[in-house]
């Protein structure tokens, strides 16, 4: 069995498209070495494949019997290529060990650098450097900082006593130094100073681990891997693929590799870059930051300010600082050609990572760039106009969640102008937020009360930190935004930030964190946790106290120009559940083809207090007179509504349901709202109070609703079709195109929906007579949402249905025959338990699906033409509305904010077929 992979000297035993073997990191390393397009310069090495890690935990901790010889073969290997030894005294290579899955979790895993050092190479390696023992002492020192952290207290899982764990220690140790030596920064420490620190270090090893560091650099190599490995299965890893849904079962590989020096001196250098801006709506721009002298872990750990590598990634707080261009134009020139040639490769945008030894550039690695939602949406859309990709390729580059951040919120700019700054950081996630000050995870989790679905129901909240690390994820996920103090666009916040789409501001160099204290000092002025701030996140302003957040401006080209790409891939038609006027043109803003239900209803909640007056004396009249009465008195406001909407939607299809809720909803509560009812009714109150009782329901979702209302009331049905009927018939006799299609709703038995249509076609003869017409166009049809419906569908085509709406929230209600409104009592531990893999109420269940094709294929049957569409809140969700497409349906019908999203999952199932 082969486990272990070489790669180097344009040459690769794998390539990029062995992710799930060689992880992420290992399957691109091996194509830009191997690859007769790339053969890029990227130091040689090896990656040990995912199968070993499942053999390690499979076969407690040990690995397979050949690896050893599969390992040591892939090192005499690249000791071949790099014409030095491992562990040689007088020539000797350095290894660095790293994680790699198949997908990227940034920062979650370990790396351990510079394994191979050792009292009897040290001399070789200051040899090869041309004496520079300062260099070496360092590369000495970061070894034992790492190795004693990564590998001898974590991975032998070693709980550090007080928290302060050996990492800690040895940094302090450090500081101390440094302070005795009277110099502030780690590069003023001399090579003598730095050989005690390590002598001191080592001793300070032996005391608190009660173990030696390993002098010898094979105990060093298989330590590494074997950290690496177990960091697979460490807390942060675990929470990372939680909120990630990354399967615990795929394992990492690891990659041991060559090391190569950015920190030897001022000819070396290290950085991170993207090859097109990976947070802006900007244009193809080359975009990245360095450090001079610098290990790439000190780029990502975000404790330098790294500076800019060109011109265009400048930003205000970096601008001074010399860019890359300018210092080693050289270098920046090939890394500048690789960065178009793995683009072009890979027909993607890249994150890469790169050192520079003494002017000489190395890659270190390359991997599709995480992005936020503006720049998936603008990369996406440049690369069709660059011909790099196809639209149906642009289409599947974007997620859902990733559209939703161009219709993320931001802070009222009228506001925001009148106010003035109190920092400002670097912008690494953009759209507004506000909230509380938190200092601390535990305390963003708490605060915001993070629930089992990792949904927030408490207060929003800040998390201010120096900076953040892997620890953090759940925090950073609980809060509405991230500021911290350290740490540039590349640092563990923003590429978190970024990649969830969060509002974030980082390396934001004045604030001064107390976290014990719980005080963040901004000049003068201090705030506690609990305080509020906003942050602007595509600006990095950060202002004091609470500001109005208001929704997007979504007319920007880039997002229309995406989302035309979509419509022409398309070719399920998305429509909206609305039912005011407002939300029409709101939705047909978002790019609706229609209504797919207005629920009649809706306009009692918060409407008209007059209308809701009405409806309740319809309600608890005693005779039918007065209950007509009512009826009459209500049908103008029913009737002003269904105009207005009809009207706003401008000939497209609008999908009027008829009264579906249990009539108990509407009725007051209080004895107080009954006695004004019965005041009004001129009826004594005990008797309005015995009627309002008698309606009273156990399960009044499975109650007096729905189209059984339409039958015990038929005046009800009949003064809302009639509203229907009549707003269209006078909107059409002035020229204006409309469409109503009338829905019933509940149907489970056909007798019961034809016992309504008849009611709606006497209505349609009324209503003709009194506009004098000869039709009023129209449709009938029904809501699908009780099991027994979905499996009638022929019969009630025959019985006249013209038209489906699948109502999949009391679909799935009646399908599990878990009550919608009381969930919550348990989908929690259901989901935390696995019992259920996702909740149903917000995406199509396999059950209801199966019910759903069901009912599709028969009905088509019998009237191949048939309009199916579906209404619940599923008509949002993209995994649901690609199964719509792929069923057949005709339309999926949501809230307005959800359009865009259908119209991308829409496309995207297209794309995906
Ligand atoms: C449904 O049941 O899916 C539906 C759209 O109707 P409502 O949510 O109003 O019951
Ligand atoms: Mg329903």
């Amino acid at each position: 069995m082969k486990y272990v992979y070489f790669f180097g000297a344009g040459k690769a035993e794998g390539n990029g498209s062995q992710k799930n073997l060689l992880g992420g990191k290992g399957a691109n390393l091996a194509e830009m070495a191997g690859h007769s397009k790339l053969k890029l310069p990227v130091p040689p090495g090896f990656t040990v494949s995912t199968d070993v890690c499942a053999y390690y935990y499979d076969n407690r901790r040990r690995y397979p019997s050949e690896l050893k010889a599969q390992v040591n073969a892939a090192i005499r290997k690249t000791e071949r290529v790099m014409k030095k030894k491992f562990c040689d005294p007088k020539n000797p290579l350095l290894l660095s060990v790293r994680s790699g899955a198949r997908v990227s979790m940034p920062g979650m895993m370990e790396t351990v650098l510079n394994i191979g050092l050792t009292s009897k190479t040290i001399p070789g390696l200051i040899k090869q450097t041309g004496g520079n023992e300062r260099f070496v002492y360092d590369a000495y020192r970061r070894l034992i900082t790492m190795y004693s952290d990564v590998v001898m207290e974590k991975a032998a899982g070693v709980e550090p006593k007080e928290g302060k764990g050996i990492r800690h220690q040895i940094e302090h140790l450090f500081e101390k130094k440094k302070k005795a030596l009277g110099v502030s920064e780690d590069t003023d420490v001399g090579a003598e100073d730095l050989k005690d620190l390590c002598e001191d270090m080592k001793k300070l090893v032996k005391k608190v681990l009660d173990k030696s560091f390993p002098d010898d650099g094979e105990k060093q190599l298989w330590g590494g891997l074997g950290a690496v490995f177990a960091s697979w299965n460490g807390m942060r890893a675990i929470k990372y693929r939680e909120v990630e849904r990354i399967p615990h079962e795929w394992g990492t590989a690891v990659n041991v590799q060559t090391m190569v020096f950015g920190n030897m001196g001022d000819t070396c250098a290290t950085g991170v870059a993207f090859s097109r801006d990976p947070g802006r709506d900007v244009k193809d721009i080359f975009y990245g930051e360095y450090l001079v002298n610098a290990q790439g872990e000190d780029v990502v750990a975000g404790i330098r300010t790294p500076a800019p590598i060109n011109k265009a990634s400048q930003s205000a707080d970096n601008k001074d600082l010399v860019t890359l261009e300018k210092l080693m134009p050289g270098p920046y020139k090939e890394l500048n050609a690789i960065q178009k040639r793995l683009e072009r490769h890979y027909r993607d945008m890249q994150d890469i990572e790169f050192t520079i030894e003494d002017h000489q550039l190395f890659m270190l690695q390359c991997r599709v760039g995480k992005r936020n939602g503006t720049a998936a949406v603008r990369i996406a859309v440049d690369m069709v106009k660059e011909k790099l990709i196809t639209v149906k390729e642009a289409v599947c580059r974007v997620t859902g969640d990733q559209l939703d951040e161009w219709l993320h919120d931001i802070l009222d700019p009228e506001v925001e102008k009148k106010t003035k700054a109190v920092v400002k950081g670097l912008p690494a996630g953009p759209g507004g937020a506000q909230g509380k000050i938190v200092f601390t995870s535990e305390e963003a989790e708490r605060v915001a009360k993070l629930d089992a679905h990792d949904d927030v129901q408490g207060e929003p909240v800040i998390l201010v930190r120096e900076e953040t690390n892997p620890e953090d994820v759940k925090g950073m996920w609980a809060s509405e935004a991230i500021l911290t103090q350290r740490g540039g666009m590349t640092s563990h916040a923003a590429l978190v930030a970024r990649g969830w789409g969060k509002c974030c501001i980082v390396g934001c160099a004045k604030l001064d964190i107390d976290a014990k204290r719980k005080t963040l000092k901004i000049g003068k002025r201090v705030f506690k946790s609990g305080d509020s701030l906003s942050l602007n996140g595509s600006t990095g302003n950060v202002y004091a106290g609470e500001f109005p957040t208001i929704p997007p401006d979504t007319s920007g080209k880039t997002l229309s120009t995406f989302l035309k790409m979509c419509d022409k891939v398309r070719t399920l038609k998305v429509r909206t559940n609305a039912e005011t006027p407002a939300d029409a043109a709101l939705a047909r803003g978002f790019g609706a083809e229609g209504i797919g239900l207005f629920r009649t209803e809706h306009m009692f909640y918060g409407g008209d207090p007059e209308a809701l007056a009405c409806l309740r004396r319809m309600i608890l009249a005693g005779d039918e007179k007065a209950q007509q009465k009512a009826i009459n008195q209500l049908f103008r406001f029913v009737k002003k509504d269904i105009k207005g909407t009809l009207k706003a939607m401008k000939g497209l299809p609008v999908t009027i349901r008829l009264l579906d809720p249990p009539l108990h909803e509407f009725i007051p509560h209080e004895d107080k709202g009954l006695r004004k009812i019965a005041r009004e009714l001129k009826t004594p109150f005990a008797e309005v109070k015995k009627r309002a009782d008698s309606l009273h329901e156990v399960n009044p979702m499975m109650g007096h609703r729905g189209v059984r209302l339409g039958i015990t009331h038929p005046a009800v049905t009949e003064m809302y079709v009639r509203a229907i009927l009549e707003s269209a018939g006078e909107l059409s006799k002035k020229g204006i195109r409309v469409f109503p299609e009338i829905m019933v709703p509940v149907v489970a038995v056909e007798t019961e929906m034809a016992h309504q249509f008849e009611l709606i076609k006497g209505v349609h003869k009324t209503v003709c007579k009194k506009l004098g017409v000869r039709k009023v166009n129209h449709m009938v049809g029904t809501m699908i949402e009780t099991p027994r419906a979905c499996l009638i569908t022929k019969k009630l085509v025959r019985h006249g249905a013209e038209f489906f709406s699948f109502g999949t929230n009391d679909l799935t209600q009646m399908t599990f025959g878990f009550s919608r409104d009381d969930i919550g009592g348990f989908m929690g531990q259901y989901l935390d338990q696995g019992i259920m893999a996702a909740d149903p109420f917000g995406t199509l269940d396999k059950g209801v699906k199966k019910l759903v094709k069901k009912a599709v294929k028969k009905s088509r049957k019998v009237n191949p033409k048939l309009k199916v569409g579906i209404c619940g809140e599923h008509g949002g969700d993209p995994a649901s509305v690609k199964f719509c497409h792929h069923v057949g349906m005709n339309y999926v019908s949501c809230s307005p904010y959800r359009v865009p999203i259908a119209r991308l999952a829409a496309a995207q199932a297209v794309a995906e077929e």
